[in-house]
């Protein structure tokens, strides 16, 4: 359950979930994702707490994980989601807007 919804007073937001705690990741300078290089082209990802990492990958010990800062994720997946500096700027905007509504 890394990316979820979930539901704060009356409103859902979407979050991401640590894979190994179960706790939501409220800062991504403070968490990692992790992923296994395979012959595939797409992978399964884990998100976790830096302080949450070394004890999932000792509990996965049979995987080797490549991993990388959440916050590197978020500026990656915003690049290839076709997400420009202005595109950023007017959604956040508009989601502004919606959260008053
Ligand atoms: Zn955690």
């Amino acid at each position: 359950m890394p990316i979820t919804l979930i539901k704060d007073k009356k409103y859902m937001r979407p979050v991401f979930v640590c894979d190994d705690c179960r706790e939501e990741i409220d800062d991504a300078s403070s968490a990692n994702y992790l992923w296994q290089n395979g012959k595939d082209n797409i992978t399964e990802i884990k998100y976790l707490h830096k302080k949450c990492t070394v004890a999932y990958e000792k509990k996965s010990r049979e995987r080797v994980y490549d991993m990388m800062e959440l916050n590197h994720f978020l500026v990656y997946l915003l690049n290839n989601s076709g997400m420009t500096e202005e595109k950023i700027r007017m959604a956040r905007e508009s989601a502004k807007y919606l959260s008053q509504l």
